[in-house]
């Protein structure tokens, strides 16, 4: 039963409602209950695993390769997550700027934001459903889940499925296109994540407006390769391919296009050309590694992009299935810089258009020129070009001598700049995201008269006493103060003999 069933319009509010009734009554801030779901959320997924990649390969016909990045990253990073939840959920007591708190307790606690609602793509329908989920569940919300529709096989089996595992009360799945998930914007939540295109995203941001709901963004964008010509060769080639075509190009960090310097421009092309045929063979529409577009209106649209490429551009691939959804890996060379359909929108597919530039200026200036990346991948040998590339240019993240493999750290923050996202996630980073950050302060009772310093009728004592409480001593007694200090200091490390060890100290050693 593959049918996916929208959750009907009139159902959404009330099993909104309902799901914040949950969350009032406090059950999800308990640490062992969130414990508990990411346990079922491991179950479900060891437990599901083949069925669940079989769904995810009907959507996009993905490799068992490729399906491994599906589930075991999520299985790792609940498993980080339960590890860690203690502290992360520990409260904090910051350092008190002002005597006025000395007999004060202050803490910052970790509370979570209420019910958030996280909006997935297609494009990874396991991963990107799952990696926000499992981070919303363990900051302790409650989640209302709209996974996409244009992955039926996956959202389907995911729907029937996963509900199983966690508790109902605070997790619900609802299924739809356009209508229902505007419906669910006009909803008032604690939280937004959202994953997809930066159009879409545009519309999100202005519905999250109306009930001032925090938002995180995590959009898409054109990603550009810069190769400097002692780097075109075999081994930029192999992993800018394997960026590229992975998921048949339908992957948010797949690089979009390639700057390369023009006096390595053909052999990089050359070296490309032998990477996707040392991956997918001759015919790669007969390859089991290379997967398909997601639907009709996505190849449609990718289509028209080899359309409106010069002919004699196609230099690698150009061929497409439409029965099959299949368009083949295909290189542009030399590809013109904008004014053309390939080069002033995402990609998100098998197309990759090379654009030869005379230096490294000449591609930071083109880089710069569009809407900041959530990644730019370098290729180079030369450490100042590298620095240059860094320091010139505003993305994410950044990546050399690599594609894609920076999404494998859980350490580093995943997130765009500008029309490539809002906010970022992974791991310590999500655990911030869906929570926020409660000030609490316990005044003491004690010690009165010290606190009617700040009471009317105020007098010159008053201010004198409370100016060095907010200014502290003017500098000329704060540095005698200071002399005093370190004096002292140095008498008693002398008295008692615990002098740090000095140079000359270590020098008669
Ligand atoms: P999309 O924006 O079309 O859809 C994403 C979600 O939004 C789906 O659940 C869909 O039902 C909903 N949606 C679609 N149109 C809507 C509308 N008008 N109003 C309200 N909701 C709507 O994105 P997609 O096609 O599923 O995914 C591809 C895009 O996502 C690409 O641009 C890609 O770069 C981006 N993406 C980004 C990341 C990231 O981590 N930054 C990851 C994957 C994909």
């Amino acid at each position: 039963m593959n049918e996916l069933e929208y959750t009907p319009l009139s159902d959404i509010p009330g099993i909104i409602d309902n799901v914040r009734h949950f969350y009032n009554t406090g059950l999800t801030k308990d640490l062992a209950f969130r414990k508990h779901q990411l346990k079922q959320v491991i179950r479900f997924l060891e437990e599901n695993q083949m069925q669940l990649e079989q769904a995810v390969w009907c959507d996009l016909k993905k490799h068992r390769m490729e399906l491994l990045a599906e589930v075991a990253p999520v299985i790792n990073e609940c498993k980080y997550l339960l590890d860690n939840l203690d502290r992360l959920a520990k409260p904090t007591s910051p350092k008190k700027w002002y005597w006025i708190h000395a007999l004060d307790t202050t803490s910052v606690r970790k509370v979570p934001k209420g019910v958030v609602l996280i909006i997935s793509p297609w494009s990874y329908p396991s991963y990107l459903v799952f990696m926000p989920v499992v981070n919303a569940i363990a900051a302790g919300n409650c989640v209302i889940l709209k996974p996409s529709e244009i992955a039926p096989h996956t959202t389907s089996f995911l729907s029937r499925t996963l509900t199983g595992y966690l508790d109902r009360r605070f997790f619900k799945i609802i299924n739809g296109s356009v209508d229902e998930t505007a419906l669910l914007l006009d909803q008032p939540f604690d939280h937004i994540h959202y994953t997809g295109s930066t159009m879409v995203g545009r519309t999100v941001l202005e519905k999250a407006a109306k009930h001032l709901t925090p938002t995180t963004l995590e959009l898409g964008g054109k990603l550009p390769v810069l190769v400097t010509s002692d780097s075109a060769n075999q081994v930029t080639a192999n992993r800018i391919t394997l960026g590229k075509f992975t998921n048949c190009g339908q992957t948010s960090l797949a690089p979009d296009y390639i700057l390369v310097q023009r006096d390595g421009a053909d052999s990089l092309v050359k070296a490309l050309g032998e990477s996707i045929r040392d991956f997918y063979g001759n015919m790669p529409e007969t390859s089991d590694s290379y997967g398909r577009i997601i639907n009709q209106q996505q190849f449609d649209r990718l289509k028209k992009m080899i359309d409106g490429a010069d002919p004699d551009t196609v230099v690698v691939g150009g061929q497409i299935s439409q029965d099959d959804l299949y368009i083949a890996p295909t290189l542009i060379y030399p590809a013109s810089i904008d004014g053309t359909e390939l080069m002033d929108n995402e990609i998100f597919g098998p197309i990759l258009p090379v654009v030869p530039v005379d230096s490294v200026d000449d591609a930071i200036a083109i880089v710069n020129a569009k809407p900041h990346p959530l990644a730019i991948y370098v290729f180079s040998s030369q450490q100042d070009q590298i620095n240059k590339v860094i320091q010139n240019t505003k993305s994410g993240g950044v990546l050399v001598n690599d594609t894609l493999s920076q999404v494998l750290d859980a350490s580093l923050p995943f997130g765009g700049v500008g029309a490539s996202g809002l906010g970022n996630c992974r791991s310590d980073n999500s655990f911030s995201t869906f929570s926020y950050e409660r000030s609490i302060i316990v005044k003491s009772t004690k010690f009165e008269s010290v606190n009617a310093v700040r009471y009317p009728p105020f007098d010159l004592d008053k201010y004198n006493v409370s100016r060095i409480a907010l200014y502290g001593l003017p500098s000329c007694i704060y540095a005698k103060f200071l002399t005093i200090k370190t004096a002292l200091g140095s008498f008693i490390a002398f008295y008692f003999g615990h002098s740090p060890p000095s140079v000359n100290s270590k020098v008669m050693d």
